[in-house]
């Protein structure tokens, strides 16, 4: 299964992709995280992509692209992959297609996550997660069995530099600009499909695997 996982800041991309990775056995890729361990690890492009990820902005069309495309080359993705976090830009969108006509595979689907914007905020302030295995939790709805450790690692859990509420609303407007355009890009490819982000994530789940297998 080779998909995509699309929506605004907050809409679940991360959450439903650590359940969907395990069903469809196919690596999980969000080019946020490889991000963030790129800026943790004080890289090149970590230190160039700071700059725009504190600020709520993307990193440039060229980084993403090049993180994505490496990343694809890989042996474990010869049986599918779940992109979580990319494309987000049009450009990016337009990068991928030929990427996988350069590597001779379809896209099965690009998955629209649809949240209510008035939901976002209070989800994403709520969000935490764990630096070590990058599990996700959120203090009011995803609860962890020891309060602020990761049920696997132990570890006290974090929260991320860009998980204010400041910087979710700039994210929000990225978002609009620039990544719900692809919306459109994958309807008319024939890709798209859209599941109603609001609800729980069991429902949710079951939605976007019942539209796959279908
Ligand atoms: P995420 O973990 O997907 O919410 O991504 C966190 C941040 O990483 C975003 O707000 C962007 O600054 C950056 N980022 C992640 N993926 C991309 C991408 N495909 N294009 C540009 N910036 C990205």
């Amino acid at each position: 299964m080779r998909l995509i996982l699309m929506g605004a800041p907050g809409s679940g991309k991360g959450t439903y992709a650590e359940v969907l990775e395990k069903h469809f056995r196919v690596p999980h890729i969000s080019t946020g995280v490889i991000i963030r361990n790129a800026i943790a690890k004080e890289t090149p492009m970590g230190l160039i992509a700071k700059t725009y990820i504190d600020k709520g902005n993307l990193v440039p069309d060229e980084i993403a692209n090049e993180i994505v495309k490496e990343r694809l080359k890989e042996k474990d993705c010869e049986n599918g992959f779940m992109l979580d976090g990319y494309p987000r830009t049009l450009a990016q969108g337009e990068h991928l297609t030929r990427a996988l006509e350069d590597l001779g595979v379809e896209l099965d689907a690009a998955i629209n996550l649809v949240i209510d914007e008035s939901l976002v905020v209070e989800r994403i302030i709520n969000r935490r997660y764990c630096p070590k295995c990058g599990r996700g939790y959120n203090v009011k709805t995803i609860k962890p069995i020891v309060d602020g450790m990761c049920d696997d690692c132990k570890v006290p859990l974090l929260t991320r530099d860009d998980d204010n509420e400041e910087t979710v609303k700039s994210r929000l407007v990225v978002y609009n600009n620039l990544t719900k355009p692809l919306v459109g890009y994958y309807e008319k490819l024939g890709k798209l499909v859209s599941v109603d982000s609001n609800r729980s994530i069991d429902v949710v789940v079951e939605d976007i695997i019942h539209a796959l297998e279908e």
